[in-house]
């Protein structure tokens, strides 16, 4: 069983599992033994091309290769690393397309964020991503890859998954709960580790706690919910979809999901200069996740050339953060790295094809 892909490439082997490559070897007229070198190759050694796995018959790898099998990893277009070590990958497809991957290393954390989609339907106005609307959703082995190859470019084994590169998780659930779970059983990250985020997409949520029961046996993964405004009306103004999804009809899936897998979702809200980083914003907002007993992470917006909201100051977001903790809500706060090489989502893909 080969990996199928939405792009139409053919034969895949990245994101097969132990089992199903030596199937797939068996298959191909080898022994099993064949499937679980491929596996070894691949995930423990950093098989790019079929014909880096030298343990493989000469003749085997050319057969393949002739098939349009291959190992399925993407290229390196650029790689860039801002002053506090932030690392942008800029990956490129086999069908021309460029994914965005973020690592950020601090002594005891890499975590990596990775994109599920080019591009990104939803639009939300201070997103960069969302500009430029969607291209395509992203195979399993594409998610993968980016795990993979943020690996290797910091040397390092990533701690901490979060989706929130480009692209709405919720659009794409199958390829990435199929990513979660190799990332989870093929490269040993652990599902408490990995977070996807989400803005909200009708219907979605019930659907994403039925798959990944299905597929991933317990849900172990953060759920978490791009809020972003304390009231309908000023979510409204910020995210077009909110329209058809209303916020109560959100916080009622984030409890329904809740009932389905055991896991609380968490929030996260972006703080606008004199926007949504009031006092008051802080307030309604502390009534309406109060009783979740949820985490609330802030994030400082990060400026893009198409929109003029402001940065919040300092001091609004210290009062905004101090007013949820005061409320008994659980909340941090999302330092801005990699600022120097725009870090916001989808602002560096952006970039590079503004000038290629
Ligand atoms: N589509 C999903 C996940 C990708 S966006 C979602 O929206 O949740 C990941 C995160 O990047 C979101 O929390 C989003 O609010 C944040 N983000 C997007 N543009 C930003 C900007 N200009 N400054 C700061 N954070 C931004
Ligand atoms: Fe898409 Fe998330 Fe950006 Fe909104 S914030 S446009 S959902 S990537």
């Amino acid at each position: 069983m080969i990996n199928s892909s939405p792009i139409d490439e053919t034969q895949v082997l990245l994101g097969l599992s132990m089992g199903e490559l030596e199937e797939w070897a068996q298959l191909e007229g080898e022994k099993s033994f064949r499937g679980r070198q491929i596996y070894d190759w691949v995930y423990n050694k950093g098989a790019k091309h079929l014909n880096d796995i030298t343990v493989l018959p000469l003749l085997w790898r050319n057969a393949l290769e002739g098939k349009g099998v291959s190992v399925g990893r993407l290229r390196e277009v650029n790689k860039l690393i801002s002053s506090d070590s932030t690392m942008k990958l800029l990956l490129g497809t086999h069908d021309g397309e460029v994914i965005e991957t973020v690592a950020i290393p601090t002594s005891k954390r890499l975590t990596i964020c990775v994109s599920s989609q080019i591009g990104c339907p939803m639009g939300c106005r201070f997103c960069a991503t969302g500009k430029a609307g969607l291209e395509r959703s992203l195979a399993m082995h594409e998610i993968v890859d980016q795990v993979l190859s943020a690996q290797e470019a910091i040397g390092r084994r990533p701690t901490n998954i979060v989706f929130m590169g480009m692209g709405e998780p919720l659009l794409n659930i199958k390829a990435v709960l199929n990513a979660i779970r190799c990332l989870n059983l093929d490269l040993g990250i652990s599902q408490r580790r990995i977070t996807i985020s989400t803005v909200g997409v009708v219907n979605t949520m019930p659907t994403l706690a039925e798959l990944a029961l299905e597929y991933l046996g317990r849900v172990q993964f953060t759920l978490a919910v791009s809020l972003h405004a304390p009231n309908q009306r000023l979510r409204e103004t910020l995210i077009p979809s909110a329209k058809s999804y209303p916020i109560e009809k959100i916080l009622d899936d984030c409890k329904h999901y809740f009932s389905l897998t055991g896991r609380r979702v968490s929030f996260e809200y972006i703080l606008l200069g004199n926007l949504n980083d009031q006092i008051e914003h802080a307030a309604e907002l502390a009534k309406l996740v109060g009783g979740f007993q949820s985490h609330v992470n802030l994030i400082p917006y990060n400026p893009i050339d198409e929109e003029d909201f402001q940065r919040p100051t300092m001091k609004s977001i210290e009062t905004f953060k101090a007013y949820l903790q005061r409320s008994g809500i659980a909340v941090s706060c999302r330092s801005s790295r990699g600022l120097d090489q725009n870090a916001a989502c989808g602002q560096l893909r952006r970039q590079y094809e503004a000038v290629n």
